[in-house]
C-alpha cells in the first residue's frame, strides 16, 4: 500500500468520517411502503416509508440536534418514535412535547408533526426542547395504509387490539354526568386505564420527561381544546389554558380555531379515560387536544366525501391546512 493510500485508508478509518451504519429507524424504514404516486384518496399525504426516511436521513445529518428514540412497542410489535430536538450545548427553558396518530385515519395530524418536526430540526428553538411523536398509533396507521394499497375503505379509529387509545388513559375515567344513563354508549372508555402498551408509552415518556406543554393532534373540527374533557368544573390552570390558547388562534390568523375546555363543547359532551386530561391530571402538564381542519368533506362531492372515510378527516388540499396546524403547534413551543 502507498502511502497516499495508507493515509487515505486511516482517514477514513478515523472518528470524523465514521462509516455510515443504518439506524434502527433507517432500517425499520426500509420495511414500510412507500408508494408513488400515492393512491386514491391520499394524494398529498405522505406514507410512512416516505416521511419516516426523510426523518432518519435528517437526523442522521444533525446528531447533535435530533435524537430518535423508540419509546415503547404497539400492540403488534411496531416501534413508537419519538424524536427529541434541542439546540445543542443549551440548557432548555421549557420542554414541550406534540403527538399525533393516535386516531388511524386522522392522517392531517401527523402531516402537521412532521412539518413542525423538520422546521425545528432545521432552526432548533434557541431555549426550548421540543419533543415529536408523529404517530402515536403505528398498528391503526398500518391499516390504513394497507387499505388504502388494496383500494378498500374502512372506518379505523383504534390500535392494532381495536381499543380507542383516546380513551385509555388514567384520569377521569368515572361517568360523572348525570344524564350519562340516558346515552351510556356514549361515555365508554376502555376496560383499564392504560391497558394498551402505547398509552403506557406515552404515560412513561411524561413521567420521563416533565413537559411544560403539550399538543395531541387530531381531526377534525378547529377547535384547541385544554382540559378536562372528563368533567364539567374548571381546571385549575384554566387562566393559563386559555391565555396559550389565545396565542395559538392568533398565529392562526384569519380562520383560526377556537379555544375551548372539551367538556364545554356540548352540556351532554364528555370524553372519559382521554389523553388531554391523563397529561394535566397526572403529569400536570400545560396539556391540549388541537382538533385540526373543519373537516375534509366537500359539498361540492357531498356522496364522495361522506361514504369515503379518510375524507372526513384528510382535506384534499393538504398544504393550506398543514400550515394552520402547524402555526397553532408553534405558538405553543415558543409562546413566552
Ligand atoms: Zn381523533
Amino acid at each position: 500500500m502507498s502511502a497516499f493510500l495508507l493515509a487515505l485508508w486511516i482517514s477514513g478509518a478515523s472518528a470524523e468520517s465514521p462509516v455510515p451504519t443504518a439506524s434502527p429507524l433507517a432500517e425499520w424504514v426500509a420495511t414500510r411502503p412507500a408508494p408513488a404516486p400515492v393512491p386514491g384518496e391520499a394524494e398529498g399525504y405522505a406514507f410512512t416509508g416516505d416521511f419516516f426516511a426523510r426523518l432518519a436521513e435528517r437526523a442522521a445529518a444533525k446528531p447533535s440536534v435530533v435524537r430518535v428514540e423508540s419509546i415503547g412497542k404497539s400492540a403488534k410489535g411496531a416501534p413508537i418514535w419519538a424524536f427529541h430536538v434541542q439546540r445543542p450545548g443549551v440548557e432548555p427553558r421549557r420542554k414541550v412535547l406534540v403527538f399525533a396518530g393516535i386516531h388511524a385515519l386522522e392522517w392531517i395530524s401527523t402531516e402537521v408533526a412532521v412539518d413542525l418536526l423538520e422546521d425545528l430540526i432545521d432552526a432548533p428553538p434557541p431555549d426550548v426542547a421540543v419533543t415529536v411523536i408523529p404517530v402515536l398509533n403505528p398498528d391503526g396507521r398500518d391499516r390504513v395504509e394497507q387499505d388504502l394499497l388494496r383500494g378498500e375503505n374502512t372506518y379505523r379509529r383504534g390500535n392494532g387490539a381495536n381499543v380507542d387509545l383516546n380513551r385509555d388513559f388514567a384520569v377521569n375515567t368515572e361517568v360523572r354526568a348525570v344524564w350519562s344513563a340516558l346515552i351510556p354508549g356514549y361515555y365508554a372508555h376502555s376496560a383499564t386505564p392504560l391497558s394498551q402498551p402505547e398509552s403506557r408509552a406515552l404515560d412513561g415518556l411524561l413521567a420521563r420527561e416533565r413537559y411544560d406543554r403539550s399538543a395531541s393532534l387530531h381531526a377534525f373540527g378547529g377547535y384547541i381544546y385544554f382540559p378536562w374533557a372528563g368533567r364539567f368544573e374548571r381546571p385549575e390552570h384554566w387562566r393559563e389554558h386559555v391565555a396559550l390558547g389565545r396565542r395559538m388562534e392568533a398565529a392562526q390568523g384569519a380562520g383560526a380555531y377556537r379555544t375551548r375546555q372539551l367538556s364545554r363543547w356540548g352540556f351532554f359532551f364528555r370524553a372519559q379515560g382521554a389523553e388531554v386530561d391523563h397529561v394535566y391530571g397526572e403529569h400536570g402538564t400545560l396539556s391540549y387536544l388541537i382538533e385540526l381542519t373543519r373537516s375534509g368533506f366537500d359539498l361540492r362531492r357531498p356522496k364522495h366525501s361522506f361514504d369515503t372515510y379518510f375524507r372526513w378527516y384528510n382535506p384534499a388540499n393538504v398544504d393550506r391546512h398543514r400550515k394552520k396546524g402547524v402555526a397553532a403547534v408553534r405558538a405553543l413551543v415558543f409562546a413566552p
